[in-house]
Parts: C-alpha cells; sequence; structure tokens
C-alpha cells in the first residue's frame, strides 16, 4: 500500500515540478502562465501533449526538441524528478485532515522556494509574487500556533535587521548590498521563524553566502563588483530549518 502511494505521490510531484519549470520560465516575464500554449523556446513549434510528459517526453526526446533538434536543458527534468522526490518525501502518513494539511503546507513551501531559487538564480530576483504567496501560508500557519508576540516580533527582527544593515552600508560605501526582495524574504520568514530563528537565518545566510562568493571569486566564477544572486543562500539556510528542524535547533544551540 505505502509502495502504491509513494508512486501516487511522485507522479504528483512531477506533474507539479513541470508546472514550476513554467512558473519559473514565465513569471518573471509576465507571460501568462495557464492560456499561452508551451512552445520550443528555439524554433517556436508549438508542443503536442505528449511533448510534455514530466521527465518521459525528456527521455524518449534523448534531450532534443523533436522539431529542430535543439538540446533541451537538463534543468526541466530535474526539477520534475527533485519535486516529485519531495513529494514522496513529505508524503503523509495516513489521510486525516491533519496529515494532508501538513503536506499542503510544506509542499507549497518546498514548491515556491524551489520557484524563488531558480528565478534568483536566473535574473537575480525575488518576485513579489511568489513573497506573497509565501507569507500567506506562513501567516494562516503562525495566527493559529503561535503566541502574536513571536511571529510578530521575528517579523520586525527578519525585516528590520536587514534593512538597518543595508541602509548603513550603502550610507557608508553607497551601493546597495542587499536587494527589496530578499529584504522581505527574511521578513516573511521571521513570522515562521519567531526572533531567535530568524537571527540564526540572517546569520547563517551571510556566512555561507560569504563562503560561496569567495569561493566563486577564487575560482574565478564571479568577479568582486558583480552583484551575486543571495536569495538562493537565505533559501538553503531556510529549507535546512523548516525541513531539518532538529538539526538546525543543534546547530544553533551551539551558535548561541
Ligand atoms: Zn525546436
Amino acid at each position: 500500500m505505502e509502495t502504491f502511494f509513494g508512486i501516487y505521490f511522485f507522479i504528483f510531484g512531477l506533474l507539479i515540478g513541470s508546472f514550476l519549470n513554467v512558473v519559473i520560465l514565465r513569471l518573471p516575464n509576465k507571460i501568462n502562465m495557464v492560456t499561452k500554449r508551451s512552445a520550443c523556446p528555439s524554433c517556436g513549434t508549438q508542443l503536442r501533449w505528449y511533448h510534455n510528459i514530466p521527465l518521459i517526453s525528456f527521455i524518449f526526446l534523448k534531450g532534443k526538441c523533436a522539431f529542430c533538434g535543439v538540446r533541451i536543458s537538463w534543468r526541466y527534468p530535474l526539477i520534475e524528478l527533485f519535486t516529485g522526490l519531495v513529494a514522496v518525501w513529505l508524503m503523509p502518513s495516513d489521510f486525516s485532515v491533519m496529515s494532508l494539511t501538513n503536506f499542503f503546507f510544506y509542499f507549497s513551501i518546498a514548491c515556491i522556494f524551489i520557484c524563488h531559487f531558480m528565478i534568483d538564480l536566473d535574473h537575480h530576483l525575488l518576485l513579489d509574487s511568489l513573497n506573497i504567496y509565501l507569507l500567506a501560508i506562513f501567516l494562516s500557519y503562525v495566527v493559529f500556533y503561535y503566541p502574536w508576540p513571536v511571529w510578530v516580533i521575528g517579523g520586525l527582527i527578519g525585516f528590520g535587521a536587514p534593512l538597518l544593515v543595508t541602509w548603513l552600508f550603502y550610507k557608508w560605501r553607497g551601493q546597495v548590498g542587499l536587494g527589496g526582495g530578499d529584504i522581505k524574504l527574511y521578513g516573511i520568514l521571521g513570522l515562521f521563524f519567531g526572533p531567535t530563528g530568524i537571527i540564526f537565518t540572517i546569520f547563517m545566510s551571510c556566512l555561507v553566502g560569504a563562503v560561496a562568493g569567495l569561493m566563486l571569486i577564487v575560482m574565478k566564477k564571479m568577479t568582486k563588483d558583480k552583484p551575486m544572486a543571495f536569495g538562493p543562500y537565505i533559501l538553503l539556510v531556510a529549507a535546512f530549518q523548516i525541513f531539518f528542524p532538529e538539526y538546525a535547533h543543534m546547530v544553533q544551540s551551539w551558535l548561541f
């Protein structure tokens, strides 16, 4: 039975992953998500339904467009596969309302994180529309489960601290350090993580971002003056806190 449901959730995840690919491609370019049919980005031929089956089409087409033969990026099947695996990993143990709500809560967060992550890598943008979804999901949770001072103060720290640092940095160096999307994302995460949790997020993401930035400079993949997307580091640390809370608490208790 377990395996049977596992396959169901895997297929469900693949389909959602395929939709996330569309979101990542279209949302930053403001192309309609639903009405416009998918087309090959190279030759522009409209794809048939059987060219759009997650993973399977990619394998059968050997990673090439059926019409012009242009290579299709590995990214698409990887995102589908990853989303499918996340769905199986988060699969509820039973079908009670509680378990299903939990599944949708965590799976929605994972989906928004995947889109945020890829769009920030591509465009250096954390879109407001995705942030608003995340805000709605977190609010619907914290309002019921947390005493209000926890999420209000968490949100204020998450929004205020990075804003202050960015402002001081701007006054000092005349450069904008963090983008508005990063600051908003911190604020929204602060609602869910509370005061200590969000301080951990800010601290760890800056640390991970700094180390990764230095490595990229050493490997000559990036220059000092070129800004790097910072969102992925916030998202990685936040995902660690949300999906592996025991480990995050362990690290947190070493630090603070
Ligand atoms: Zn083509």
